[in-house]
Formats: structure tokens, sequence, C-alpha cells
């Protein structure tokens, strides 16, 4: 017998095990379009049921790429290079062309500079080892740089597959949604959803006769901070608007926390401003250095929250690692959270992340 794949994932659909992915209850088979019991709550209750999938398997499915001809859109969150961008890109997709698309670009700040996070994003790619053909920065949701990353895509896959590969939470489904929309008419071609991991197999949808676009599997990146936290509490440090920053004057030895999932600690240098772009939604707490540890160990789960009570038992500890700023205006970037502004060169900073999420430095984009 044929397998039939669910609409929504493209998961293979079965009615043995209600646990494994593409459960259907037998009676569901009968009508037209097929959905897993996991799309099915997505789409009608927007909830998400956990299924087993090891990372290993998506990598498996998404290197079959390697072997075809097509032009590869490779999906990042801006708010979270470190955590979405697939090292092992190259391995992935051979010699195929890559068009590297920075989303959410509604969330920024109207002050940043897009040409500076092109710049930095395209930077960042070629020190993974990443060529890339053109940087878009786009809004999958506002559609907000859509019409000219589709006149680009037109041009550069001479006619061949599309092949949009991503880690699980850039906003995959969302993007191809509008993408389909614009080219075809169609809505809402792909359930999209808060937690990672909703697309689990191939879905190919044409573009026109003789080409598709192929939505592959969201690979699962341990750095991405999505990782680490519960469904609430990741709709808590999602940014849903666009960010306003909120500004710090420090003194040296004071430190502030983002809810209770990182820190960022001012060692020394001179007094000056911290600017924070974080979710609106995520609180900051400023207190001194000397009492932060003790703080922490109180308060993470309450005041420091997220995580909460609950979501603190499967809450990694927190890293440092120390970072000398030398240049004036730097952004001290916490992946998947967020960034500092730091305003002059010379402090040195502590900043803390769950181990696993690695803190970086680049000029800043404001
Ligand atoms: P996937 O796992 O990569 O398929 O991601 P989804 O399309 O399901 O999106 C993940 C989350 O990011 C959802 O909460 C989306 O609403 C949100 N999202 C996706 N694209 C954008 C965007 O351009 N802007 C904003 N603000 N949120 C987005």
């Amino acid at each position: 017998m044929k397998a039939i794949l669910c609409q929504g994932c493209g998961v293979e659909i079965q009615t043995e095990n209600p646990d494994k992915p593409g459960f259907v209850p037998g009676a569901a088979l009968k009508s037209d379009t097929v959905i897993c019991k996991r799309c099915f709550r997505l789409k009608h209750y927007n909830e998400v049921q956990d299924v087993s999938y090891q990372d290993d398997d998506f990598l498996k499915m998404v290197s079959q790429i390697r072997n075809t001809k097509g032009l590869i859109i490779k999906l990042i969150d801006i708010f979270d290079f470190n955590g979405s961008f697939i090292k092992s890109l190259p391995r992935l997709t051979g010699d195929n062309p890559i068009v590297l698309v920075g989303n959410k670009v509604d969330l920024l700040p109207r002050s940043a500079n897009l040409n500076k996070l092109k710049h930095w994003l395209k930077e960042s790619a070629k020190e993974y080892g990443v060529k890339t053909e053109a940087v878009f920065l786009i809004s999958a949701v506002t559609g907000n740089g859509m019409d000219e990353l589709e006149t680009s895509i037109e041009q550069l896959r001479e006619g061949r597959d599309i092949y949009v590969v991503g880690s699980t939470n850039v906003g995959k489904s969302t993007f191809i949604n509008q993408l389909i929309n614009k080219t075809t008419g169609i809505e809402n071609a792909i359930t999209t959803s808060y937690f990672p991991g909703t697309t689990l197999g191939f879905i190919e949808i044409p573009m026109d006769k003789s080409s598709s676009l192929f939505d592959t599997p969201g690979v699962i990146n341990r750095n991405q901070m999505a990782h680490y936290v519960s469904k609430q509490d990741l709709k808590i440090i999602t940014p849903k608007k666009e960010i306003k920053p909120v500004v710090f004057q420090l003194n040296e030895g004071q430190t502030l926390f983002f809810g209770g999932l990182a820190r960022l600690d001012f060692i020394k240098g001179e007094h000056q401003s911290f600017v924070c772009y974080f979710s609106n939604a995520l609180k900051i707490h400023r207190t001194k250095i000397e009492n932060a540890d003790e703080l922490y160990k109180r308060q993470v789960g309450s005041l420091l929250s997220p995580p909460n009570e609950e979501t603190l038992q499967d809450f990694p500890a927190l890293r440092s690692s120390t970072h000398k700023v030398s240049s004036e205006k730097t952004d001290v970037v916490f992946p998947g959270l967020g960034w500092v502004t730091i305003s002059t060169s010379g402090a040195t900073i502590n900043a803390h992340s769950p181990v696993g999420v690695s803190i970086s430095l680049r000029k800043s984009l404001i």
C-alpha cells in the first residue's frame, strides 16, 4: 500500500500508535485530506503534541538535498543567528547555491541599520564556511521584503526546484505560506506554531509545471534557546512586536538579569548606558554583582523568571564567559533572547547564558 502523508507536516500517516509521529484514528483515513493528530490539534487548538525525533534523523532527511539540483533558501531567525544557523549546511546541501534569508525583521527597532545587519549575517555565514549568493531580510508575518526576495528567487533558480531549509522555529512554515500564497494564491499551505519541530518531513508544493518548492524538516540546533525553555516560556521570550529598547545606566560592579535565563555583569569600565533589546515581556532586573549569585539561587523561578518554578527543573545552569569590549557601540548578543548595546570601548563584561547557548559580540546595529 502506498504511504499516505500528512497534508500539514508531511510525516507518514499511521493508525497504530497515538504517541508516535503521524497518528490518525482509523476513521480519519476516509477524509480527502488527511492530517495527523499533531497537526490537527495544532490547527484547531493551537496546541502542540510532542513526538520523538532524533537530531540525526532530521539531518539524514535534509541531506537528501545534496543529490539534487536546486536553489537553497536558508532561513534564519535574526534574533538567533547562532541558534538558527545550520553549521553542517554545505555538507547537507552540496554545491547548490544558497540564498540566506534573515526572518522576523518586523521585530527590530526602527532605528536598526538593516545594511549592517545584512553584512553581519553574510560575514557570520562566511565564518562558518558557507558562501551565500545573496542575503535578504524579511518578515514572513508582515510580508516586508518578500517582493524583492521573490523576484530574486525567480532569477536565481533558473527554473530549478527550491529547497527551504532552516532550524526549527525560524518561521519556515510562515515564510512558505507567504511565498506560496504570493505565487499560487493558496492560503495556509502549511500549519504554523510556536513550538520547534512542527514540520516533520519533506513537503512538495508545485510552483509551476516543471518545478516545486520543498519544505524540509526543521533541523534541531542544540544552541537554540528554544530547546532550554518550556512552551509557555518561549511565548514570553519571543518578541511579538517591535522591540522597545530599555536603557540602564550602570556603574562597574552592577549586573543585569534577563528573567532567569541570562545575565550580564559589568566588571570594569566607566559609568555608561547599557541599551537592552529583548522581548518587551521579558523582565530585566538590576543588582550588584556581589549579590547576584545569591539572588539567583533564591529567586530563579520567581522574581527572576522565566523559567518558572516548574520549568526550572529542566533548565540548565548558567555558564559565564568574559569579554573585553574593544570598540565603541558593541552588541553583546544573547542568542534566542536579544542583545545589549554597550556604548564605549574598554569595558570588561561577564555574560552568562545556559550551557550550550554561546554569546557573541558584534558591531552595533543601531
Ligand atoms: P518553523 O518552526 O520554522 O516552521 O516556524 P513557524 O513558521 O511555525 O514560526 C515560529 C514562530 O515564529 C511562530 O510563533 C510565528 O508566528 C513566528 N514568526 C514567524 N515568522 C515571523 C516574522 O516574520 N515575524 C515575527 N514577529 N514572528 C514570526
